[in-house]
């Protein structure tokens, strides 16, 4: 029997304990954690939509006109009106044939991989693959292959060892490190092996592609990805997740994703939440490009500061540390300093590659932006990081927390 006591203790250890902060008010651009006011540098709330005042009030409205919850699966209860309007509007918006939504990210991510890989077939996933997607690998019956991160060559390698078919999964926006997979390649090596790509595009809507709708819009491929996972968890505000494919795609995951058979479908206020934050998406791109602004802007003053940060072109920055230890410490400084941006340690990313995970926000300003970036290196400089490591760029190296 697993001894509790002496786990968490270890976890202590090595600094890789977890405990959450309480926090006042809604996930807009400040909040106050444990009443002390501290721009927010660490929620996907990527488009201010959580907070938004017609997403909120959609939400309340939907409350009162078809109560609080689901009642239970779409398939024992049936799909409610409103289910049917989002997945109608999100067909579209992905220019997709079906769409049907699903309790979170991490359940449509499992119920889909388990659904469509069974047994005697492979699923072929990318390293850094979010842990929903690693979660439906092991649910599912299938062989599963794990290729480099992005490494089209080893992607390539491992279908050629394995039976024609089978599915190939890749977040698009990887969330950790914030960077974006090779998309067309990956539909090109699928379709020379007869398989079926799903990408998750948590991090992608809202941020990429034309209007925000996406990576896999950006990169000209809708109709050649079978299957397109989305949260409606991220930039769309709310709370549940959604799957475009074709229509028998989606016929079929009704059927087959025990995710979605076996748990209460998403409530009418969070639904009707996310149907009022995609309608904004659609009246106001100029968002999507804020976000774009605000994230370059605090690239640029990161770098000005002396942090070494990683070429990329998102809204997620990786600050990356290494030790566990260390990169709580300089969280820690931050929050101090009026930032709240998260220490991201295992199992999250990789052994030694602890990190500070900066997201921004659209609805954050410019001066917001210029303050993070101020307080974020005094607080590197106050536990001890040291910027000049010419060796490795894209890292800061810090030394033990005073
Ligand atoms: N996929 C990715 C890439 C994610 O980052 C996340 C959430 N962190 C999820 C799926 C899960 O989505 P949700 O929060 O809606 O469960």
């Amino acid at each position: 029997m697993i001894d509790l006591e002496a786990a968490l203790a270890e976890l202590r250890e090595q600094g890789l304990h977890r405990s959450t902060r309480l926090v006042s008010g809604p996930q807009g651009p400040q909040v106050l954690v444990d009443g002390q006011p501290v721009l927010l540098l660490c929620s996907n709330n990527y488009l201010g939509f959580a907070d938004h005042p017609r997403v909120r009030e959609a939400a309340a409205d939907a409350a009162m006109r078809w109560g609080v919850g689901a009642g239970a699966s779409r398939v024992v209860s049936g799909t409610m009106t409103i289910h049917d309007r989002l997945e109608e509007r999100l067909a579209e918006f992905e220019r997709s044939e079906a769409c049907v939504l699903f309790g979170s990210g991490y359940l449509a991510n499992v119920g889909v991989i388990s659904a469509l890989a069974p047994r005697g077939s492979t699923v072929f996933s990318d390293a850094l693959n979010h842990a929903s997607i690693v979660d439906g690998c092991r649910l599912a019956r299938a062989a599963t292959f794990i290729y480099e991160h992005c490494d089209l060559d080893h992607l390539a390698w491992g279908l050629r060892r394995a039976p024609r078919g089978g599915l190939i999964v890749t977040d698009s926006v990887f969330s950790m490190d914030g960077d974006v997979a090779p998309l067309a390649e990956i539909v090109e090596l699928a379709a020379e092996r007869g398989a079926r790509v799903v990408v998750d595009e948590a991090h992608a809507t809202g941020a990429l592609g034309p209007g925000g709708r996406g990576a896999v819009a950006e990169a000209g491929l809708e109709g050649a990805v079978d299957v397109i996972v989305g949260t409606l968890g991220k930039a769309l505000g709310s709370y549940g997740a959604y799957v475009c494919a074709s229509g028998v795609t989606v016929e079929y995951l009704v059927n087959a994703a025990r995710t979605l058979i076996f748990s209460t479908a998403p409530p009418p206020p969070a639904v009707a939440g996310a149907l009022a934050a995609l309608e904004l998406l659609c009246e106001q791109p100029g968002r999507v490009d804020k976000l774009a602004t605000n994230a370059a802007a605090m690239r640029s003053a990161l770098a000005r500061h002396g942090l070494a940060v990683a070429d990329g072109r998102t809204q997620i920055i990786p600050l990356v540390i290494g030790g566990a230890a260390e990169t709580v410490a300089l969280s820690a400084a931050a929050l101090e300093r009026g930032v709240f941006v998260q220490a991201i340690r295992p199992p999250s990313v990789a052994a030694e590659s602890s990190r500070l995970r900066i997201t921004m926000m659209a609805s954050h300003s410019a001066s917001d932006v210029q303050r993070a970036a101020a307080a974020i290196a005094a607080a590197a400089r106050a536990v001890g990081v040291d910027f000049r490591s010419p060796g490795e760029p894209a890292r800061a190296t810090i030394g033990r927390a005073a």
